[in-house]
């Protein structure tokens, strides 16, 4: 079967076009009693971004906190918040923020018009009713997850997304000037994860001409970007980030985004940082990736943290390389069908071991 792919129908791009939000949303307001829920990252608290918003009388600023990545009990709880501050639902909601905010306006959006708790709804194709027109302007640039159809969460029992055509955003606002207080450790590790994604797009067997186009643009402007310092580097790598994400959503991941899933949900080690510390350890299978990305990180000045399994026990072990090992389908895309005979367990805890 062929994946009927849902793709972003309208993306604006450019510095400064982050001013045309207003116009944009003009679009959704029909009538007086019509609003719109901004959903920011508390990072922008009395910072220019958040009076540069065009908030209208009836709208509500949601300020959210990303010191951890998206649960669902924190979606449910702002969805309730949204919920409860108007008699009727917002005609749009709009994330602004780097991966995670963007999740948590993804996830808002389709918890407003689906019932139930956001854990209900982790997993595919699980949500019954199109969300709340809802889109997306990124302030960091890597994750990919302006244009996905996914929202990754954590729940009570496992680290997955929400994944449906619903989920993908009807409206993307690109404009690389948001990007540049981003500090110069994030803005590595959240690019990383971009120059991660097509490195095990390319090398996946899941591979097909379709990823392939995206995914060596998407590598060709990381390059410029990590190794050539590029005047236009904020926009190249907003745009890779956009292309590393098609690329992915008609391939896959593969070991590394695995077994970072695995450190996240134990150690509540962030998406991006997180690859890294997988990434280095996996010279194995991406030898070329591997180096380069070595190299990167070192004309970067950036270190990643060492030595971040050392003194887990068996059992803390073993949920991580459970959680790794169930995501089969990126362990099929890096190792193809017979992958279980090659990546048994004992082989991801000696990968773990090496972080
Ligand atoms: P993030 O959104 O977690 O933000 C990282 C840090 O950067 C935060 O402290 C944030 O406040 C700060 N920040 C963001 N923009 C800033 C700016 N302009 N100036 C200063 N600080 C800024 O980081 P991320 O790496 O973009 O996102 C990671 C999240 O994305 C994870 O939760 C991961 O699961 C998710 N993700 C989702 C997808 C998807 O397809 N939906 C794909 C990959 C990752
Ligand atoms: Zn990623």
């Amino acid at each position: 079967m062929f994946r009927n792919f849902k793709l972003v129908p309208r993306v604006i791009f450019g510095r400064g076009c982050f001013a045309q939000l207003d116009d944009i949303l003009s679009s959704r307001r029909s009538n007086a009693e019509d609003w719109v829920v901004f959903v920011l990252d508390d990072v922008f608290s009395g910072a220019a971004l958040a009076s540069r918003i065009p908030l209208q009388e009836n709208d509500l600023l949601l300020y959210v906190n990303v010191d951890e990545e998206p649960k669902t009990g924190y979606v449910d709880q702002l969805t309730l918040e949204v919920k409860t501050a108007r008699s009727h639902l917002p005609c749009a909601v709009v994330g602004i923020g780097g991966g995670s905010t963007m999740d948590l306006a993804k996830a808002i959006s389709l918890m407003l018009t689906n019932p139930g708790s956001a854990t209900q709804y982790q997993g595919w194709d699980l949500i019954q009713h199109p969300a709340v027109y809802h889109a997306a302007v990124p302030t960091l640039s890597g994750t990919g997850a302006e244009v996905s159809r996914t929202t990754v969460l954590t729940g009570p029992e496992k680290k997955l997304g929400i994944n449906s055509d619903y989920t993908v955003f009807d409206q993307v606002v690109l404009d690389p000037e948001l990007t540049a207080g981003v500090p110069k450790d994030q803005y590595f590790y959240t690019g990383m994860d971009c120059y991660i994604h097509c490195v095990e797009s390319l090398a996946g067997t899941y591979l097909n001409e379709f990823s392939k186009a995206y995914g060596e643009k998407s590598l060709e402007l990381c390059r410029q970007v990590f190794l050539d310092d590029h005047p236009d580097a904020a926009d190249k790598l907003m745009m890779a980030s956009f292309f590393g994400g098609m690329s992915i959503a008609y391939s896959q991941v593969g070991a590394c985004h695995a077994l970072s899933y695995g450190l996240s949900y134990l150690l509540g080690i962030h998406h991006g940082v997180g690859c890294c510390i997988t990434f280095d350890a996996l010279e194995e299978y991406y030898p070329e990736g591997v180096k380069e990305f070595r190299f990167m990180m070192q004309k970067t000045g950036v270190d990643i943290p060492r030595n971040v399994t050392k003194g887990l026990d068996d059992a803390q072990m073993d949920i991580m390389i459970t959680v790794a090992l169930g995501l089969a389908p990126l362990w099929e895309n890096c190792l193809g069908k017979d992958w279980k005979t090659i990546m048994t367990r004992d082989k991801a805890r000696s990968l773990f071991q090496k972080m």
